[in-house]
């Protein structure tokens, strides 16, 4: 709205960072961002934001955006019309597509961009190009939680709400360095720890904020919480304590499960864990006696190699207790960047259409054939990111459109990733900034954050919230709905949308899960939880009715662990990583804000008293970390944080100190994201000031 200086200007937006969502009015007085102000009726966050949510905007106005579409020319780019550049991505699509068939080619959509822009991604390559090589962010974290609460309770996402997180007797947060990826929601956590009583318990490698606080604190040994999960199960089960009327009414599969959890006897545990048989009664005691349990969890679980089996034995021990479905439990996998649930919700993923509609469901696909037109959608599922490296390098790929991001830097394995990059044929990147992704480019194409257009996010919730546009695009950028809709017709197939909210309609006949959303029913701080009913009815707490498999009942899956590789022994340190407060993930956004960048300008590495009297290693000091795969070098910093030979290592570098210089090529066997978090290296000293 305009005020009295009627250059400044209120604009409703959401938080471009990470999964909470929270949402704010943004001042603005041309370009200048005045002030971040959360009002009372901001759903998720009210009145608070964290750091980076209230400062950390100022890279909009960076001299380093990009502005102009460029085109490769030698070794750098050359500035183009968009004209130009944009006929040129469209006849080298067709190229590839005529020579090699449209599964030479492969798309990834921004867990950054709007639920819209992930929506026309998987459009352009399933009814454009007619492959189903498209795929998101998710693959590097979340897929394995989206896994095990599929498969068991039936929605691949939270449960409920921050709300039901407050009003649980008890939470467990596992994986989660919740204070600093999700600030929001930890206040919230920690206030009702405080002013309710509410219990919680952290299961975590590294002794984080929220770990200090805890009311038990665990550390299992790196990467074996399925099996502490399993044992705490075993001795629910043991002990009478698990919901035999719940179970009876609403889940399949119990007495196959009960069975398959005979071996994780409390010695069993322990020798797989390192957790003592104390512990494990105290953390069963705990949820016995707690009416209403919540469980957290984040890249701690996702990314080990056996993600999948993690996010299983979570979903298994809130159905095995029944909380599950009531207000004040549920299962809570918190999602990392702003709008990465929402990518995967509205279809960029190999495997599903918008709305986890399985692409080898004949009647699904004739329905979207038939709304969109064009090339018929394949019956098999596509490529996934972490199946680019080895696409490109063997040869299957030849072409790869990336829209806002950084796979040269979040894949694990860079220097693999970076060959591939370096050798596909045709490579068009889509991006606010000069990314070392788009250094590969052949094609830039100049987009715009979300300040400067108008959208919808879904945070970790399941909210789905509208964004306005604050700030007219800088230079010649424009929303990458604008730039994907341009190319669409470049191809041939017309697209007519002139306002995202069209594309959302568009979605709402494709998708049942969003059959009731509309740009109306989200006007201002209005949100809607899916599934939304046509008649606009949501679901902020699912399962209330029944859980989503066609009996209406959920389903007790057994555990299948397998072995995750064991380093040779010169590689005896365990690398942990994660967020920092001030940045986030490799911080292509934040380091370009001069407020947050001058409080923590550059990584560091945790290291334990212990190890730092072994190796001689003093506070400030620099390290090198060395594994098969790469090195990387950073400075030191001694904490009780971390134990024994474990050490962690803030992702949030885009330099020297770039974590996955080091990550190795281990995935999980069910959604191929990668084992992160479990990774192993040689630490030296470095002697330089
Ligand atoms: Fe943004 Fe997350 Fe901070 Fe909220 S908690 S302000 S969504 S970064």
């Amino acid at each position: 709205s305009q005020m009295r200086d009627s250059r400044i200007k209120r604009t409703k937006t959401v938080c471009t960072y990470c999964g909470v969502g929270c949402s704010f009015n943004v001042w603005t007085r041309d370009r200048k961002i005045l002030q971040i102000e959360p009002p009372l009726e901001a759903p998720v966050n009210s009145v608070s934001t964290c750091v980076k949510g209230k400062f950390g905007w100022d890279w909009v106005n960076s001299p380093e955006r990009l502005t102009k579409p460029l085109i490769r020319d030698g070794d750098g780019f050359r500035e183009a019309a968009w004209d130009e550049a944009l006929n040129l991505v469209a006849s080298r699509l067709s190229a590839i597509k005529k020579q090699d068939g449209p599964n030479a080619l492969m798309f990834v959509a921004s867990s950054k961009g709007s639920n819209e822009e992930a929506y026309l991604v998987q459009k352009l390559a399933r009814s454009v190009i007619g492959t189903n090589n498209v795929d998101n962010d998710s693959t590097y974290c979340q897929d394995p939680a989206t896994f095990g609460l599929k498969a068991t309770a039936g929605y691949g996402a939270d449960s409920g709400t921050l709300k039901d997180i407050e009003a649980a007797d008890l939470v467990i947060a596992i994986g989660s360095n919740t204070a600093e990826s999700h600030p929001v929601f930890a206040t919230r956590v920690k206030r009702a720890h405080k002013l309710r009583g509410q219990k919680l318990v952290v299961i975590d490698v590294r002794r984080h904020e929220m770990a200090d606080r805890a009311d038990l604190y665990i550390h299992p040994k790196s990467g074996s919480d399925p099996y502490l999960l399993a044992g705490v199960q075993k001795y629910l089960v043991d002990q009478g304590w698990i919901d035999r009327e719940f179970l009876n009414q609403h889940v399949n599969g119990v007495d196959e499960y009960l069975k398959s959890l005979e071996p994780y006897t409390l010695d069993q545990v322990e020798a797989l864990t390192g957790v003592t048989p104390d512990t494990i009664k105290t953390l069963a005691e705990m949820i016995h006696q707690a009416p209403k349990v919540a469980i957290l969890w984040a890249m701690g679980i996702t990314q080990q190699g056996q993600g999948a089996q993690g996010s299983l034995a979570i979903a298994n021990l809130l159905l095995l207790t029944g909380n599950i479905g009531r207000p004040g439990t549920g299962g809570y996998p918190l999602r990392g960047h702003n709008n990465v649930q929402g990518a995967s919700d509205f279809g960029s993923k190999p495997r599903f259409l918008p709305g986890y509609q399985d692409v080898r469901d004949e009647k699904v696909r004739a329905h979207c054939e038939s709304v969109w037109g064009g090339e018929p959608i394949p019956d098999e599922p596509g490529l996934s990111n972490t199946e680019i490296a080895d696409g490109v390098l063997d040869g299957r790929i030849k072409g790869l459109y990336i829209v806002g991001e950084d796979t040269a830097l979040v894949d694990n394995n860079i220097s693999r990733i970076q060959k591939a990059l370096e050798k596909v044929d045709f490579l068009v990147v889509q991006e606010v900034f000069m990314t070392k992704t788009a250094q590969y480019a052949d094609v830039i194409l100049p987009a715009v954050p979300s300040l400067e257009k108008e959208g919808t996010f879904v945070n970790t919730e399941r909210r789905i919230q509208r964004f306005y546009q604050a700030l007219d695009p800088l230079g010649d950028a424009k929303p990458d709905w604008v730039i994907l809709t341009e190319v669409a017709n470049r191809l041939g197939v017309p697209w007519h949308y002139s306002h995202p909210s069209e594309i959302m309609a568009e979605v709402s006949r494709v998708a049942p899960l969003f059959a009731g959303v509309s740009y109306e029913r989200l006007e201002g701080f209005q949100s809607l939880n899916w599934p939304v009913a046509a008649d606009g009815t949501d679901q902020p707490l699912l399962y209330q009715h029944g859980f989503n498999h066609p009996d209406g009942k959920a389903k007790l899956v057994p555990l299948s662990f397998h072995e995750v590789p064991v380093p040779e022994t010169e590689y005896d340190i365990l690398v942990n990583n994660g967020q920092l407060l001030e940045h986030f993930h490799e911080g292509n956004l934040t380091y370009r804000v001069p407020g947050i960048k001058h409080l923590v300008p550059h990584v560091f590495v945790e290291v334990s008293p212990e190890l730092a009297r072994e190796k001689n290693l003093k506070d400030g000091q620099w390290v090198r970390l060395i594994t098969p795969d790469g090195r990387a070098r950073m400075r030191v910093v001694i904490t009780e944080r971390v134990e024994g030979h474990e050490v962690y290592l803030p992702m949030n570098s885009t330099g020297d100190g770039a974590i996955n210089q080091l990550t190795p090529e281990v995935f999980d066997p069910e959604t191929r994201t990668p084992g992160y978090k479990h990774t192993y290296a040689k630490l030296e000293p470095l002697d330089v000031e």
